[in-house]
This record gives structure tokens, C-alpha cells and sequence, in this order.
């Protein structure tokens, strides 16, 4: 059962922090040539020569995943730069929080695409590349959000049950070559809250957040669907704090 991750192409998109960041380590340590993408460049830049540093490979690329033609342009990079693309990873993602009373539509605007046009542009951006090489691996991250609704989530919650559809869409649809996984976190210890707007739920998440898992817990969950056999497509890894009800 050797591994099967060494030498592979991969792009990840919100690889600026969290769990894009630690999932770009994991791999890199493994072998594969990460290709990463986020608006923060700053930090890809130190990123990548931290990788590098330890004797991996990896690239750094501007994306905003709200524009169809900077997400073809950071996968047309990495083809350029290592050849072709194996996986690809949509996991940018925005989460703000708040009661739909709240009336937050610019949110749930920014919510919507960066959540679900997002992932559409990564698809719409590496599919054809699977199709033309004969194989491929697309990985989605979407989330608990993505199987359960709750209070001032409405609209995350609308944007991963979306991601959870279009991902199985993908699965039916690519053929016996190209794989399709659905990572879907609980509690992860990153940024993400960060960008919460409304003081009410602001403060009600830290009580979520002191359960929080390191995120190199979901990145050990992305290993382990890389390394699968060609044959073996690992179709959703859920991953929760013991904590976590
Ligand atoms: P972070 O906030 O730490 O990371 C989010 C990443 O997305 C950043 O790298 C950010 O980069 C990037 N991003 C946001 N907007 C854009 C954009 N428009 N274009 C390009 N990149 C963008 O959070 P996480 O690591 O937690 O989030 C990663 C994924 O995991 C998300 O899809 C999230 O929904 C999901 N998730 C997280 C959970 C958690 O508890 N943390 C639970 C369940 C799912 P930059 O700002 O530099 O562009």
C-alpha cells in the first residue's frame, strides 16, 4: 500500500491560514507540489518558503475565488509552473454569522460567492484539465454546516448544504477516473470567526470555540484521501471534536 501522494500537483485555495495553511504543510511534507492560493500574498510567500525551507516544493498564486478568471489563472499557473494539476482543493471559505432578522445582505452576498461560486470557478477551472490528463481529484470543503442547520447559520449553513450538492453532482458526473471528496470539519481552531459581524453570535461562538481542534486534524482527513489507490474514491470524511455534540 505505498503512498500515493509523492510528486502529485495540488492546488488549495484559502491556503493563507488555517486549514489551507496546515494542509499545505501536511502534503508538501509528503512530496506533492502544493500550488497556493489566497488574496493575503504576504502570507503565501512566507508559506511557501517555509516549505521550501524544508526541502518541499510549492508556489504561490493571487486568487480572489470570486473571480472566475483569477481562479483559471492560479490553476493555469500550476500546470505552468509543475506540469499539470492532480488535485484540487476548494477550501476558501467566509463564514459572518448572523439572524437573517439581521439583514446582513452583504454578507450573505460575500457568504454565497465565496462558498458556492467559489467552488464552482475551482470546478469550472480544473475539470477540464482532469478530463484532458484522464484522472484528477476534486476535494470540496464544506462542513458540519453542510448537514445540520442552526440559529444566525442560515445562510452558511445554505452555502454548504449547496457545496455537499454540487460535489455529489461532480461525483456522478466526472466518470471511473476522476475523484470527488467532501471534507466536512466541526469546530476548527482558525480564523474563521474572526470575521463575525454580529456582537450576539460573536460572542456565543467562543463557548463553540474552546472545543476547537487543531486544523491539522482536517489536514491529516485531506492526506488521507490523497493517498487512496486510484480505485479507491473517498467520498466525504467528517471530522468533529470529541467534544462536539
Ligand atoms: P480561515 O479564515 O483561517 O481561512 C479561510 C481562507 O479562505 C483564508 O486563507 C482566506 O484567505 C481564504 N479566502 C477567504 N475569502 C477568499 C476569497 N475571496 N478568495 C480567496 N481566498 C479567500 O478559516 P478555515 O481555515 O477554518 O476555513 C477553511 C474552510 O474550512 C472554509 O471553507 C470553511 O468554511 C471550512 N470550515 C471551517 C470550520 C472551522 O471551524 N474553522 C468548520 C467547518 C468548515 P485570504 O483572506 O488571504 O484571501
Amino acid at each position: 500500500w505505498e503512498s500515493k501522494i509523492e510528486g502529485k500537483v495540488v492546488v488549495i485555495t484559502g491556503a493563507s491560514s488555517g486549514i489551507g495553511a496546515e494542509t499545505a504543510r501536511l502534503l508538501a511534507a509528503h512530496g506533492a507540489k502544493v500550488v497556493l492560493g489566497a488574496r493575503r500574498v504576504d502570507r503565501l510567500e512566507k508559506l511557501v518558503a517555509e516549505i521550501q525551507e524544508a526541502g518541499g516544493q510549492a508556489l504561490a498564486h493571487a486568487v480572489d475565488v470570486t473571480q472566475r478568471e483569477q481562479v483559471k489563472a492560479l490553476v493555469d499557473a500550476a500546470v505552468e509552473h509543475f506540469g499539470r494539476i492532480d488535485v484540487m482543493i476548494n477550501n476558501a471559505g467566509y463564514m459572518p454569522l448572523s439572524p437573517l432578522a439581521a439583514d446582513k445582505v452583504d454578507e450573505w452576498d460575500r457568504t454565497i460567492d465565496v462558498n458556492i461560486k467559489g467552488v464552482l470557478y475551482g470546478i469550472s477551472a480544473a475539470l477540464p484539465r482532469f478530463r484532458a490528463q484522464g484522472s484528477g481529484h476534486m476535494i470540496n470543503v464544506s462542513s458540519v454546516a453542510g448537514h445540520l442547520v442552526f440559529p444566525g447559520a442560515a445562510v452558511y449553513c445554505g452555502t454548504k448544504f449547496a457545496v455537499q450538492a454540487i460535489a455529489e453532482g461532480f461525483r456522478q458526473e466526472a466518470g471511473p477516473t476522476i475523484r470527488s471528496t467532501i471534507i466536512s470539519p466541526g469546530t476548527v481552531d482558525t480564523e474563521l470567526v474572526s470575521h463575525i459581524t454580529d456582537a450576539q453570535i460573536a460572542e456565543q461562538i467562543k463557548g463553540y470555540m474552546a472545543i476547537a481542534i487543531p486544523a491539522e486534524a482536517i489536514a491529516q482527513a485531506i492526506l488521507y484521501a490523497i493517498q487512496q489507490p486510484p480505485a479507491v474514491d473517498v467520498n466525504e470524511i467528517l471530522v468533529r471534536p470529541t467534544a462536539q455534540t
